[in-house]
């Protein structure tokens, strides 16, 4: 008997080369085996017949190669078959598909799947996908057994594998045959209460009846993945998920955290500092963390809110009531840059109401970075800015109390577990106790990624109140992470499920909205004639280029020679500089500085002024081959203009042929300027996992399920896991609990090797 944690390689059919191909597809054990679901169905139960067929459909048709060739046009080879059924004949194209030319013997039965094209009168299947189910005649009898996994029935088709090696025929048989093997006990981890609710049907079943649903079943149901099979197996993934998530959540919560006093004094001190009226939203959004930070557990909260939403301003609020009360403020921003523009904003709001702020970067000196560190650890320093980076190595704080993460877009759920995974090695080894954030090299800091390392030092060093006292065995401080990108209400379920989320919706006032057009650049000459003019009424311009990874040196000669183009020959008579991801830290002050002053009017740039710069007097951005950028990345790259009250134009130049998906992109882009609408859009183009740039984002990777297509299933899980954890009850006994969340830690240790979950 087959048991679902058997590797792949003892599964009858497989070996240990087969097993390597499996494994790169992420299929380890006989378990990811029976859950590499059919892509899509073929209803080969009454296959149709060529005379029936339309134009427009889509069609699956068995029938025999009659004759087929390959024919060289002018611009590439054609593949043409003839297939037959009877006398009825269907001809079949591939184009570019020379390898196609010696795949048919004539005679052969074939299952096509395709689109039906009318071509001069004529029907026939363009580029149809195919099988060959065998030959005509001379059947043996083990044939025939083969064949009744091929015709007859809805037949289950799968992704290939190792570059065609692994066959959708290969994996229909393999999987077949785990199936048959599969011990007949497969425990339920899912609370009995939930199943009945949910009626889910046995897991073994839904297992059989995805790939091999029965006759009856509904073709649509089938390939939306909506048949009570699916549903059972894409609800259990997202339910062991978001079950672990909600636990963390809840131990975040039982931890001990400052329980910061919201009392008058605290008031004024930050109604002294509003340089305006706060947003609705930012008043809201403020009162949310305000109520965190008043609790005794730690606060972990994201602050969402699109590019120039107004965060920075929320941040340092909620970082006075840590000041008021004796705390510490650390500002983790990811880029120095970033980091600096945050010391000059905090410097100017901040400063007037004799706050001590530091700022820690790479750039400085050796000297002056120990005597900062030594402010901070003296608890002189009262707000401490740095990028993530500086501020996780070793630095010792007296009393701190609040860590506020600008992580723009970057990380995801799965990073912080990690990273709270290394920085509980990191205690281990010593360093927690010290009372530094050592131990995250990735730069971000995980939710409790903090917690050991302020252990001995709130509550021992310094008076603290004695209700504090008497329980600060560990006091964690409170988090609160920023992201500037708007994210879908699915995925921020899934990438910061465990964190409470507060959104800034609505933008501060007197923001004229951004007119964005999109030119080729035939027509260069006539856009820097209007940065020219925009540029003559006192505003200023952004020129960007895009540094596609793999190839940065060549695109920032590409950006330099740009730059040496428009300062010499475009605009001889401005001030131009230019900025990009290479150059020495003070060297990027010093373009920065002067820019944010006014004295610089072009800032040619790669895309390190994608996150959060501030300058609101550049009303003008030139985004050079836009057709390279990523959706998500245009907003970001936009946002950086429209920040004050003059009108602003976002230009999106393109070069060459453009795709038909940057076509979309660059559409998008011009029609709308809202963040969520944009982040749907790319999120539906582009799907979870290269939604926020791949695995770099700690999106949790799914076996079955799809969060665009499964969104409401994700909601049910969330609402059943969170049921779960509330037990026990008269519905859900803790033995069915504790199992429960044996087989969630199980899950999440192997699917993300994460020991902490729970
Ligand atoms: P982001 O959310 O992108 O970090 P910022 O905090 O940088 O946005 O704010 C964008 C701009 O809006 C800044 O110039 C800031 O001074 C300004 N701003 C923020 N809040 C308000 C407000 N309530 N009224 C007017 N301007 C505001
Ligand atoms: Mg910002």
């Amino acid at each position: 008997m087959l048991e679902p944690s058997t590797p792949v390689q003892y599964v009858k059919g497989i070996g240990p080369r087969i097993a390597e191909i499996l494994a790169a597809k992420g299929l380890a054990t006989a378990d990811d085996l029976l859950h590499y679901l059919p892509f899509r169905y073929e209803d080969r139960v009454n296959p149709r017949g060529i005379a029936e067929l339309r134009a427009g459909e889509m069609a699956t048709v068995i029938a025999e190669v009659r004759t087929s060739g390959l024919f060289r046009t002018r611009r590439m080879p054609i593949f043409q078959m003839t297939a037959g059924q009877g006398r009825a004949r269907l001809k079949c194209i591939w184009f570019n598909a020379a390898y196609l030319k010696d795949k048919f013997q004539p005679g052969q039965m074939l299952a096509l799947y395709g689109r039906v094209e009318e071509n001069r009168g004529e029907l026939q299947l363009v580029q149809p996908q195919f099988e060959i189910l065998g030959e005509a005649e001379g059947d043996g009898a083990e044939q025939k057994a083969a064949e009744s996994l091929e015709i007859g029935r809805i037949v289950p088709i799968y992704e290939s594998a190792g570059q065609g090696k692994l066959t959708s025929r290969w994996f229909r048989r393999t999987i077949r045959t785990a199936l048959e093997n599969l011990t007949p006990e497969l425990p339920e981890s899912i609370p009995a209460a939930v199943r009945k609710r949910l009626d889910l049907m046995p897991s073994r079943q839904a297992l059989w009846k995805v790939h091999w649903p029965d006759e009856g079943e509904s073709f649509q149901d089938l390939q939306a993945s909506r048949t009570q099979a699916h549903i059972r197996l894409i609800f259990e993934e997202l339910f062991f998920i978001e079950l672990g998530l909600e636990l963390k959540r809840r131990e975040q919560k039982a931890q001990t955290g400052v329980a910061f006093r919201l009392n008058d004094q605290v008031r004024e001190a930050i109604k002294k500092i509003l340089p305006f009226h706060p947003t609705g939203a930012q008043k809201r959004t403020l009162k949310e963390i305000a109520a965190d930070m008043e609790k005794p557990y730690p606060m972990r909260r994201l602050l969402q809110g699109d590019v120039g939403s107004g965060k920075t301003l929320v941040a340092f609020e909620a970082a006075i009531i840590a000041i008021e009360n004796g705390y510490q403020v650390a500002l983790m921003a990811p880029t120095e840059i970033l980091a600096q523009q945050h010391y000059f904003s905090a410097r100017q709001i901040l400063e007037p109401s004799g706050y001590r702020i530091v700022l820690l970067t790479g750039s400085l000196e050796e000297d002056r970075k120990r005597e900062i560190r030594r402010h901070i650890a003296h608890g002189n320093a009262q707000l401490v800015i740095g990028t993530h980076a500086l501020i996780e190595q070793k630095v010792e704080f007296e009393k701190l109390g609040l860590v506020i993460v600008d992580e723009q877009h970057r990380f995801g759920v799965l990073q912080r577990f990690k990273l709270m995974k290394k920085s509980g090695e990191a205690n281990k080894n010593g360093f927690g106790e010290t009372g530094t954030l050592a131990g995250q090299s990735e730069g971000h800091l995980g939710t409790s990624a903090l917690g050991g390392q302020s252990k001995g030092r709130v509550g021992t060093d310094i008076p603290v109140r004695p209700a504090e006292r008497s329980s600060a065995t560990s006091t964690e401080p409170d988090v609160l992470v920023m992201t500037a990108t708007p994210i879908p209400r699915t995925l921020a379920l899934t990438l910061y499920g465990d964190l409470d989320i507060s959104v800034l919706d609505e933008m501060p006032p007197g923001r004229t909205p951004i007119v964005t057009r999109r030119v080729g650049d035939e027509r260069a000459d006539e856009v820097w004639q209007f940065v020219r003019k925009q540029v003559s009424t006192g505003h200023q311009a952004y020129v960007v280029y895009p540094v596609i990874e793999e190839n940065e040196e060549t695109e920032i000669k590409a950006a330099m020679k740009m730059y040496s183009e428009l300062s010499k020959k475009i605009f001889p008579d401005l001030n131009v500089a230019v900025l990009h991801g290479r150059m020495e830290p003070d060297l990027k002050e010093q373009v920065m500085r002067p820019f944010q002053r006014g004295k610089i009017q072009i800032l040619v740039s790669t895309t390190v002024i994608e996150v959060g710069v501030d300058v609101p007097n550049a009303a003008v951005m030139v985004v050079e081959h836009a057709e390279r950028f990523g959706l998500a990345q245009l907003h970001q790259l936009r946002g950086r203009i429209g920040r004050g009250a003059a009108k602003s134009y976002c230009i999106l130049m393109t070069s060459g042929k453009v795709s038909e998906e940057a076509e979309r992109r660059l559409d998008a882009m011009v029609r709308t300027t809202d963040g969520f609408q944009i982040a749907e859009l790319d999120l539906e183009m582009r799907g979870p996992g290269e939604f926020f740039g791949t695995r770099q984002a700690g999106m949790p990777s799914f076996q079955v399920a799809n969060l665009i297509r499964d969104r409401d299933l994700l909601e049910l899980a969330k609402k059943e896991a969170a049921a779960v954890l509330s037990g026990p009850n008269s519905e859900i006994s803790q033995t069915e609990i504790d199992r429960a969340l044996r087989h969630m830690r199980t899950r999440w240790q192997k699917t993300y090797g994460l020991v902490e979950v729970g």
